[in-house]
């Protein structure tokens, strides 16, 4: 656990500046894994008019959903975009939920999950960790391209970081506790947003004196 106090250091500025970040939004197991679905490619905001509006059907549950018509999850969806596809995976992780006996699944069987979520169509890593950290407080760290864009400012990670390299890193330096996880990341998508956007706000940034970002920029200006 070779960076495991710097790791803490970040987490705990994070954690001081912007407090708890009581993730995820969804108040069951299966609105937390709908919503991993409809929040691919969108933002929450769209994510969740499509959620309500499947809730104003009686379809947010997976069981609904796998009783439902492919073409009435669709159009409730549609303020999520690609409505048609993510209304496919919707009946797909249904039916998939729906062969599982949840109540026997244990850290034994996390990987087991991952893998079975990754071989379905339309689930990549993050929506994959996601449902596992989220809806089943399994410890595996999410990524994605906030954590990248700050892990990489900051001096940890290369350009061209894969998700599992990324991932790796944490689980590697961090103990494995879902509660951690699950606030780090939230505070890590939260900082992404209010400072570590595109063109950062460095200059009220509580992880400034710990970033290589601005020194970097400095370096490639004076060699220009
Ligand atoms: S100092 Fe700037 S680049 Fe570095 S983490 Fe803060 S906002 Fe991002």
């Amino acid at each position: 656990m070779k960076y495991l106090r710097e790791l803490i250091e970040i987490y705990d500025l994070l954690y001081d500046r912007y407090g708890p970040q009581h993730w995820w939004p969804g108040e069951t197991r299966d609105e937390i894994i709908i919503g991993a679905i409809l929040t691919q490619n969108t933002n929450w905001k769209n994510a969740e008019k499509a959620i309500e509006n499947l809730k104003h059907k009686n379809l947010l549950t997976l069981t609904a959903l796998r009783n439902a018509e492919i073409k009435k999850i669709a159009q409730c969806i549609r303020p999520s975009g690609y409505y048609n596809q993510k209304a496919a995976r919707l009946k797909e992780i249904a039916k998939y939920f729906y062969s599982k006996d949840l109540q026997s699944f244990d850290a034994h069987s996390t990987a087991k999950m991952r893998k079975e979520l990754l071989a379905l169509k339309g689930i990549g890593p993050e929506t994959a960790d996601s449902i596992l950290l989220y809806a089943f407080e399994k410890p595996v760290f999410v990524i994605d391209a906030y954590t990248k864009r700050i892990f990489q400012r900051l001096g940890f990670f290369p350009e061209n970081i894969s998700y599992d390299e990324a991932q790796k890193f944490f689980m590697k330096n961090i103990r494995e506790n879902p509660q951690l996880f699950n606030e780090f990341h939230a505070l890590l998508v939260h900082h992404a947003k209010e400072y570590c956007q595109k063109i950062p706000y460095c200059a009220k940034c509580v992880l400034l004196k710990k970033c290589k970002f601005e020194k970097k920029n400095n370096d490639l200006k004076k060699k220009q």
